[in-house]
């Protein structure tokens, strides 16, 4: 009961994609590169999920209800890490705090030539409305400047709300979904947060990128895949900070919200 995309068909080729199909080539039992739980490709509908790094390409399996049939572009790192995830290496849970240099703007790239702030992400859960949010916080190291300019102001949130982020004057109240955003969670780890391309019909490109892809709790997976939404908080440098317990990260949230420097939208999981 696969599902092969027009796109994973392109990459992986015809006869190959024919395989698949006749079951030849399925795995039968899988674990889902999205939720991690087990699936069965003659049981259960099942996407075809496609990491392409610069060199390497993997092929990965999914719950249909998780992830449709997709490529995912991933650098040769990330890819590596994929493999192993996907054969099944014990991996450590690595702290939610490494982070790269990010363009939070609309430019299509990352811009290495910008100020070395880098943005620091966090996971952790919302209790908003008798429902537990999965929640990301970004936060950068440092002041963030408009790309083109490198005066002394920190435009992290301008460019944010410019995109359709939305400030946020109560956690109390989830925010708005922005269009074109979504949250890339593969191999049950957090891999980047895609926005929209500079022009249209082209992929999604990164607004952050984790250097290793980052775990999240058990708890966060689940939410995030029952609900196929996440909620993405940003704030300037120096209003979160790290914050070591879900409550502490809640009330830190609640100070930026009051002091007016946090900007919030919702995102559905990649591809969804
Ligand atoms: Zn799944």
């Amino acid at each position: 009961m696969l599902d092969v995309s027009d796109d994973v068909r392109a990459e992986i080729g015809e006869a190959e994609a024919e395989r698949l199909l006749a079951g030849e080539n399925a795995p039968g039992s899988y674990d889902c590169t999205s939720c991690r739980t087990p699936g069965d490709t003659t049981a259960e509908p099942t996407s075809t999920v496609l990491f392409v790094g610069e060199e390497t390409a993997v092929l990965a399996f999914a719950h249909a209800r998780c992830i449709p049939s997709q490529v995912v572009p991933l650098s040769e790192e990330q890819l590596q890490g994929a493999v192993r995830a996907i054969s099944g290496e014990a991996r450590q849970p690595e702290p939610a705090a490494p982070a790269v240099p990010a363009a939070p703007s609309g430019s299509a790239a990352p811009r290495p030539e910008q100020r070395q702030a880098v943005l620091g992400v966090t996971c952790g859960q919302v209790f908003i409305d008798d429902t537990l949010y999965p929640a990301i916080v970004v936060e950068p190291t440092g002041p963030i400047a408009r790309p083109g300019t490198d005066g002394p102001g920190d435009d992290f949130l301008p460019l944010l709300i410019e995109q359709g982020f939305l400030p946020v004057t109560e956690v109390a109240q989830p925010p708005a979904q922005v269009p074109g955003w979504s949250v890339l969670l593969a191999m049950g780890q957090l891999h980047a947060i895609l926005m929209p391309p500079a022009s249209p019909g082209a992929q999604p490109v990164a607004w952050w990128q984790a250097h290793q892809a980052l775990a999240v709790t058990d708890g966060w997976r689940t939410a995030a895949a029952k609900g196929h939404k996440v909620l993405v908080y940003a704030a300037p440098a120096g209003s979160i900070g790290q914050q070591p317990r879900e409550d502490l990260l809640r009330e830190a949230l609640e100070k930026a919200a009051a002091g007016g420097v946090l900007v919030a939208a919702a995102m559905p999981l990649a591809g969804t």
